[in-house]
């Protein structure tokens, strides 16, 4: 057996920042006891060190120690699209993306970028991630064993589309039934590693292949699933026109019964209360992705409409939609645009961590094993050090309180840094050794 304590001030959210009081939990000289890479004690130095007092001590003071951020919405084929300015969504596909996408049936190719990727996840302190794969069974499989070298905790899956991209990026239904059986046999459940049904949206799925989306998820127990929602006007005016029946976008992906607790529906920027409502009471996560919302144009996030009806909500990157792979960044971008929009809502520092960390795990059922330092749960950290004299340390020395020494890490903090990142115990990036392994 291995113990350690970890010395450092510490934060985390185990409790819902939205609907419980002090879900904060902050320690100044705070203590995190890891026993062989699980959780089993996290509070005040002296408290830790009075019932533990023979356990050796790792001296990170000076630091900060954040629970691992888990993305709800990325997609590795997009880190080279990044930075594509000046689009909305249905251009940027079209001239910014669909053509990076379309490389990864070149396997070596979509090796290099799964590196790239993965790399830059733990880079930013990111340790659970809700991954869109590849529209190609082979560069999907790639990422997922990449993940898994890595030692990261992915949901992810074959990207499934049959009409309105381009050909090269299409497959028939039954096809994609092959491929996916084949991927969730290998990698669902295997470590870390989970299978997500993926389909693009529903713009670029006809019925049968969300009948096979559906079939998946009733033959497999525990996959999750993934799509886009709500996101541009256009998108919506569209996918309503390409299924006559349906009364809305949600009514398509509900007719395939695809919005149950082990979803998670990107974006949901102009959703109605009414909408809300029954995605509420079937149980589907919806991921924030504010970066992307603003660069693609796509509106505001109608914040507390998702709160009126009880709808989990977590931050999502959406690479390359969105501006870089920073939990920290779409934090303070929600807290910006929450500010300004039509409803405002003022963020918390509490909340943005909430949101960064624990309200992802819950959104991807993850919440028993990660998002928050409670005993029990898997040691998935991020440590952050701030170089003495830098506006960051300069902000921390004079903070009054520790939420606004928390505010002033989600202003000002960078994947520079970003000093050490664990899952389960195991360092997955450190700041002074190049990422790629
Ligand atoms: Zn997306």
């Amino acid at each position: 057996m291995t113990q350690q304590i970890l010395r450092a001030t510490l934060f985390h959210t185990p409790r819902n920042a939205f609907t419980e009081e002090r879900a904060l939990e902050a320690y100044a000289d705070g203590a995190l006891l890891i026993e062989d890479g699980v959780i089993n004690a996290c509070g005040e130095f002296a408290s830790v060190r009075r019932i533990y007092p023979n356990v050796p001590v790792r001296d990170l003071r000076g630091g900060f120690l954040l629970p691992g951020f888990v993305d709800t919405h990325v997609h590795y084929p997009q880190v080279r699209v990044l930075g594509g300015l000046g689009y909305t969504l249905l251009d940027w596909l079209e001239h910014n993306t669909l053509p990076e996408e379309a490389r990864l049936a070149d396997a070596s190719y979509a090796a290099t970028i799964a590196h790239e990727f993965v790399a830059a996840l733990a880079a930013h302190g990111t340790t659970t991630a809700l991954v869109f794969g590849s529209h190609f069974a082979p560069a999907t499989a790639s990422l997922l064993e990449t993940a898994a070298n890595r030692g990261l905790r992915v949901a992810s899956g074959l990207v499934l589309s049959d009409r309105n991209l381009r050909d090269e990026l299409h497959q028939t239904p039954e096809q994609a039934y092959r491929d996916c059986t084949g991927l969730i046999r290998r990698f669902h459940g295997n470590g870390r590693l989970l299978y997500a049904v993926t389909p693009r949206f529903a713009l670029s799925a006809s019925e049968a292949m969300l009948e096979v989306c559906q079939t998946l998820l009733s033959e497999h127990e525990g996959l999750r699933f993934t799509t886009h929602w709500n996101e541009n006007v256009r998108e919506i005016e569209e996918v309503v026109r390409s299924f006559p029946w349906a009364a809305d976008y949600l009514a398509v992906y509900e007719r395939y019964q695809l919005t149950g607790p082990n979803a998670v529906l990107a974006h949901s920027v102009h959703s109605t209360a009414e909408q809300l409502q029954r995605l509420a009471s079937s149980g589907g996560s919806v991921s924030y992705c504010p970066c992307s919302n603003a660069a693609l144009g796509s509106g505001f996030f109608p914040l507390q409409r998702h709160l009126s009806a009880g709808v989990r909500f977590a931050l999502g990157t959406d690479v390359g939609g969105g501006t870089g792979f920073s939990l920290l960044k779409e934090g303070l971008q929600a807290y910006l645009t929450q500010r300004l929009a039509p409803e405002p809502y003022l963020l918390h520092a509490p909340q943005l961590l909430y949101l960064a960390t624990r309200a992802g795990a819950e959104a991807m059922g993850l919440a028993g094993e990660t998002g928050d330092f409670r005993p029990g749960k898997s040691a998935d950290y991020v440590y952050i050090r701030p170089a003495p004299c830098c506006p960051l340390a300069n902000a921390i020395d004079r903070a009054a309180s520790l939420d606004r020494v928390l505010g002033s890490l989600f202003t000002l903090v960078a994947a520079e840094h970003i000093e050490e990142v664990a899952v389960a115990g195991n360092i997955v990036h450190r700041r002074e050794c190049c990422p790629h392994p």
